[in-house]
């Protein structure tokens, strides 16, 4: 895939009519926004096309109506808060790219802003339905994709209004392509990859898409157990992917006729059972992974994997971080993910940590700041680090 896309930097929207799909999927609760961060995130956008005089349509889609009209889905209360942060009226239509839209969308002036309603309320939109993607694109000159939480898919507001308007990308979409896309085609070495997080099966094409890029793969979390079965070890009544062994093996042996070095775990946190409820005190005791006992199951990585896995991050110059190293959600068993955000705080490397929980993480410890880049995506991120084309990405038009 190009990751060299154009952005509203390089084509002209003054006095253009410009849709832009954003983010605006916010938390809601009892009809106000308990988090206004992707609006916040979307307004150095917003704000640029307003000021270049543009006839600004915003549209996002927030939650998931599956094509019903629900109210408290309705995106008012974000027109209502980009309104308060841009010191201007936005316009809500009543509509996705009906009548109120089409009539709203005319009358706009240059540097005025309006918001498309939820994007779901309409069947078409997850099926890319070319009617709405027309309809959409029939509102406007020029579409900027803004949103990359949806990057990875292909709906009509995301991807397929692009098949009728030059397609650019918007500040946070390029930022996560370009940092991103080159970790990934031209990375500054050594660069190393810190995989975490409950199973092997869902990160089985990022594993195999990283071996071919990295020089250290790094597995913790829940996926590591399955690893270290496949060598052979015994691990007590750790989470283990029965099926997905064979997949291990192959992988560290790819590892190693690639070169790349693959670390796994040297010692883990045990206890007999998993903490319920999640944040529950619970015993645990350190033990090397050669001798996890039979009656324990490994809810964290010790104390000397997490210095393993701090030196190779601070040794690295490009580190990509995606999934926790234990159950975080329990303080006992966090110490394996607070390690590994530290490190990469503390590391001079360019750093980016996918969406999710690892984000989270980083965002709860306060170390965001010190993270090169923290992705706003966390199934688009990871299709990204697999090497997939993400369809929301791939239509907008090269450099
Ligand atoms: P994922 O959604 O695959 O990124 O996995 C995240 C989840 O993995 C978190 O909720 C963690 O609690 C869980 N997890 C991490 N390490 C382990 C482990 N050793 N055993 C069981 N679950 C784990």
């Amino acid at each position: 895939m190009n990751y060299n896309k154009k952005s509203i930097e390089d084509i002209e929207v003054a006095g253009k009519r410009v849709l832009c799909r954003c983010d605006f999927n916010v938390p809601t609760k009892d009809g106000k926004i308990t988090s206004d961060k992707r609006i916040v995130a979307a307004m150095p956008t917003i704000e640029y096309l307003v000021n270049k005089g543009a006839k600004v349509i915003l549209c996002s889609h927030m939650g998931k109506p599956k094509g019903e009209w629900k109210p408290e889905l309705s995106l008012k209360v974000v027109a209502e808060r980009i309104s308060q942060l841009l010191g201007k009226e936005v316009i809500m239509a009543s509509d996705v790219a009906g009548e109120d839209s089409k009539a709203k969308a005319a009358a706009l002036q240059n540097g005025d802003v309006m918001l498309l309603e939820n994007t779901r309320y309409i069947k078409g939109e997850t099926k890319n339905d070319p009617e709405l993607s027309k309809a959409l694109a029939d509102l406007a000159d020029i579409f900027v994709n803004d949103a990359f939480g949806t990057a990875h898919r292909a709906h009509s507001s995301t991807a397929g209004v692009a098949d009728y308007l030059p397609a650019v990308s918007g500040y946070l979409v390029q930022k996560e392509v370009s940092i991103m896309g080159k970790a990934l085609a031209n990375p500054e070495r050594p660069f190393v990859a810190i995989l975490g997080g409950a199973k092997v099966s869902d990160k089985l094409n990022v594993i195999n898409n990283l071996l071919e890029k990295v020089d250290t793969l790094i597995i913790g979390g829940g996926m590591a157990y399955t690893f270290l079965a496949a060598q052979g070890y015994t691990v007590g009544k750790s989470l283990v992917d029965e099926e997905k062994l064979d997949y291990c093996k192959e992988m560290m042996a790819k590892a190693e006729a690639k070169g790349v070095k693959l670390l796994l775990p040297v010692d883990t946190a045990v206890s007999p059972a998993f903490p319920s409820p999640i944040d529950a005190e619970i015993p645990v005791d350190y033990v090397d992974c050669t001798a996890i006992p039979a009656d324990k199951m490994g809810l964290d990585i010790g104390p000397k994997a997490c210095a393993e896995f701090a030196a190779a991050a601070k040794a690295a110059k490009t580190v990509v971080w995606n999934g926790p190293m234990g159950v975080f959600e329990n303080p006992t068993l966090a110490k394996g993910t607070i390690a590994v955000a530290q490190a990469l705080a503390d590391s001079d490397a360019v750093t980016i940590v996918g969406g999710g929980d690892s984000a989270a993480a980083c965002e709860q410890l306060g170390f965001a700041s010190q993270i090169t880049h923290i992705s706003t995506g966390g199934g688009a991120s990871l299709e990204f680090l697999e090497g997939l084309e993400l369809p929301g990405i791939a239509c907008l038009q090269d450099k």
